[in-house]
């Protein structure tokens, strides 16, 4: 038995990737006529996709939300002049290489520019696919030794990149030198792998990670046709392990912007034990201009999904910035704040009051 050549081996999946036009239209030969386009926009931002991922696509046209997520489109090159390539000035929060901090007792690794999909989302997309390369050996010394001096550094998100595209031995160097730190009490990783390449979570990468705990683990659902069998399986396999699950999906216009199909995205994580965490409104990347949903329609999903979801299933709704870090999006739910008594907006509307106590 060679388990090289089987489509459930993840390093079959990696090797056998669409990378280039002449594949994509090869996989997809209904394409042809918008091949132009997708060419000149696959000449600026890198394009993967895993077999696996490709076959969950319906129909080779963008109004499929699992074509939109994966394929490149030459709208993707009509950027407004409000966008730019690094939207959250994180070059600039960056002490040393590899390493971003825009909060004090927290810390992102970049990992690798490596992922197994290019989402055409993506809001790093200045790094990622560029050139697949990891974080060399003395990067990470040094972003050890910068954790060793900055011990109100607790929490350690490992990001990229997908982090789990590395080798176990890589993981293992990188795990190991972060848990060497005393003052990091918990490490997040970051990954699109249960949800584009599920068959990475192997048994023996699950046993490496358990190594490491208390170790949160943050994947990237968009939309539930992603919740596979492969992927409920490889979800089953780390809350198994006893790792705490979180979902950060992004607010996609042709994706997900409608609350029946977040709710069937968030009731299917909750289900899986994955508790959804954020909601992203889209950054001001370029190349993005397509996906973006005005806040105000992000702010009416947001309510209708409070009326009809379990608040376990509710992400928060959160703006990236640049200068305050991310802020929450609610329509505002105090209307008036006296001493004596708050009014609140609750959803429908109406208001309520709430006396606050007495005296103080
Ligand atoms: C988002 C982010 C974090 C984590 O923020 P939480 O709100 O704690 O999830 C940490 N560092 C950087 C650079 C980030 O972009
Ligand atoms: S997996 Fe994450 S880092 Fe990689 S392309 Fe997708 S969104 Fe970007």
């Amino acid at each position: 038995m060679n388990a090289t050549y089987n489509h459930r081996d993840w390093r079959w999946q990696m090797r056998h990737r669409i990378r280039s036009v002449a594949e994509l239209q090869q996989r997809f030969p209904g394409l042809r006529s918008k091949m132009a386009g997708i060419a000149e926009e696959a000449a600026h931002f890198a394009m993967a996709i895993p077999p696996y991922y490709a076959a969950l696509i319906q129909r080779a046209d963008a109004r499929d939300p699992i074509f939109r997520l994966a394929v490149p489109q030459a709208v993707e090159l009509c950027d407004p002049p409000h966008l730019a390539a690094d939207p959250l000035g994180e070059e600039k929060h960056t002490p040393l290489p590899g390493l971003i901090r825009r909060y004090g007792d927290r810390a992102l690794v970049l990992a690798t520019n490596t992922c197994a999909m290019y989402c055409r989302h993506c809001d790093r997309k200045r790094l990622t696919g560029a050139r697949e390369t990891a974080l060399p050996p003395m990067a990470l010394e040094r972003i050890a030794s910068y954790l060793r001096i900055h011990p109100e550094i607790h929490d350690v998100i490992i990001s990229g990149g997908d982090p789990l595209t590395l080798s176990e031995l890589a993981l293992e160097r990188l795990l190991t030198a972060i848990r060497s730190v005393p003052s990091v009490e918990i490490i997040r990783i970051g990954t699109r792998m249960p949800v584009t390449l599920p068959q990475r979570i192997t048994p023996a990468l699950v046993k490496l990670l358990r190594r490491f705990q208390p170790l949160w683990i943050n994947t990237q659902f968009n939309h539930p046709r992603e919740l596979t069998s492969e992927a409920c399986a490889a979800l089953a396999r780390l809350a198994d392990a006893g790792f705490p699950l979180g979902n950060q999906s992004v607010l996609l216009r042709g994706v997900n912007d409608s609350a029946k199909i977040l709710e069937e995205l968030l009731r299917g994580l909750v289900r899986h034990r994955v508790r959804p965490y954020y909601l992203f409104q889209c950054e001001l990347v370029r190349g993005v201009e397509h996906f973006r949903v005005p806040v105000r329609r992000g702010l009416k999903i947001m309510a209708q999904l409070r009326r009809r979801l379990s608040s376990l299933a509710i992400p928060t709704y959160v703006l990236d910035t640049p200068t305050a870090g991310k802020i929450p999006l609610s329509a505002a739910t105090i209307v008036s704040a006296a001493t004596k008594k708050i009014v609140l907006r609750g959803p429908r509307g109406q208001l309520i009051a709430y006396p606050e106590p007495v005296g103080r």
